[in-house]
């Protein structure tokens, strides 16, 4: 299900070891970086030898310097943090955030800009490289030199090779899932990296206040974020109702696992958008991802191929997810669910 497209031919394997400068983009929470920012910070660690990374953290307040310590010592390929302390800042939005990016960028003169492609990648980094007149390389899942990435196209189906020879910085958003971050444990860095504060005196305030923070809505919920979750459940259309979509919601519970949820289940109002796994929605790879009356569709498939296992149930035989599923139940979710339910111990 997934063609490797051969590189071009004048692609050849670099060695990584051009020097370059990395400004990584990072989104903060409760004090802490979170975790599909650090996947960038790998990524960036991947871009050659000699490259010095920097990680852009950018809000106000006690939780902003929390996160910048935090920072500080989180890869040993951080060679500093760069802390943006303004109330502009306090909400991700593109419009100051993008400012901020091309005011860091002439200060820096960086030769690399990362973000994840997360909705803070998606959302800033393009807006930015426009101010920067740059053609950003997008959903890159593998670094093979400082200036070759590979890419999907086609909805996931291929792998492209690209060469980006425009004009510098290099700007790229990375699948958090394809840059993996290790399990903390006594590999965190040792020393820790200088924090600097950003000097906002020349940032031009006038021009970044055209849009405004209102509210965020958002599941409140005890259950692990769907991005970084190591075991989803997700349901269909088949579930035919919200109602009826609480039977995933108790499975996710018994297993400690997110919840996600096709175009259909979404479209239906049976979940909010933000459960929606694949081609416009969440990439996710999970250790487990297990599919109830999913069929299969390569929008969805997009979103969660590159899952570890796979186990699909579904009551027709030849539904294309068992094309992708490791395990495959033909059956109806409404007696496996509740089956697996009463199977699980309590947690
Ligand atoms: P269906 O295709 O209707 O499948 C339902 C399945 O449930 C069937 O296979 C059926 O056999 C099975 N079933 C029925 N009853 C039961 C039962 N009782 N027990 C077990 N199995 C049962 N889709 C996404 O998911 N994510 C995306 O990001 C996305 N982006 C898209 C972008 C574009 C541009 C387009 C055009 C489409 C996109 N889609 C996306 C939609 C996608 O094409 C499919 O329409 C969608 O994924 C189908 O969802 P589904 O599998 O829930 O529904």
């Amino acid at each position: 299900h997934r063609i490797s497209s051969t590189p071009f031919p004048f692609l050849s394997k670099s060695s990584g070891s051009r020097s370059a400068s990395t400004l990584v983009l990072a989104e903060h929470e409760g004090g802490s970086i979170k975790a599909q920012s650090l996947s960038a910070v790998v990524a960036a660690s991947s871009i050659g030898e000699n490259n010095s990374v920097s990680m852009l953290l950018a809000g106000s307040g006690s939780s902003l310097l929390k996160a910048a310590e935090s920072a500080a010592t989180c890869h040993p390929s951080l060679s500093q943090v760069l802390v943006a302390d303004s109330d502009k800042f306090e909400y991700p939005l593109a419009e100051p955030w993008s400012k901020l990016v091309q005011l860091v960028q002439q200060q820096g003169g960086y030769s690399h800009v990362i973000a994840t492609s997360g909705s803070f990648g998606k959302n800033i980094l393009p807006r930015a490289a426009a101010l920067l007149d740059i053609s950003p390389v997008t959903d890159v899942v593998e670094i093979i030199g400082s200036h070759q990435f590979v890419r999907p196209i086609y909805a996931g189906n291929a792998l492209c090779t690209v060469r980006y020879t425009g004009a510098s910085p290099c700007m790229l958003t990375v699948r958090s899932t394809s840059f993996p971050v290790p399990p903390v444990s006594g590999d965190l860095k040792s020393d820790r990296a200088p924090i600097s504060q950003v000097d906002l005196s020349t940032l031009d305030e006038d021009s970044i206040g055209k849009s405004r923070y209102i509210k965020l809505l958002s599941e409140d919920t005890e259950r692990p974020d769907l991005g970084s979750a190591h075991i989803v459940v997700t349901g269909g259309r088949a579930l035919k109702s919200a109602e009826n979509f609480k039977l995933i919601e108790k499975l996710a519970e018994k297993l400690g696992a997110a919840v996600g949820a096709t175009r259909a289940a979404v479209d239906a109002g049976f979940v909010p958008n933000e459960l929606q796994v694949g081609q416009t929605g969440k990439i996710v790879a999970p250790e487990l991802y297990l599919a109830f009356g999913v069929s299969g569709a390569i929008q969805h498939l997009a979103g969660m191929k590159d899952s570890k296992v796979i186990v699909a149930v579904n009551k027709d035989a030849d539904a294309p997810i068992f094309q992708v599923a490791d395990y495959g139940l033909v059956g109806d979710l409404f007696e496996v669910i509740p089956d697996l339910l009463e199977k699980l111990p309590e947690k």
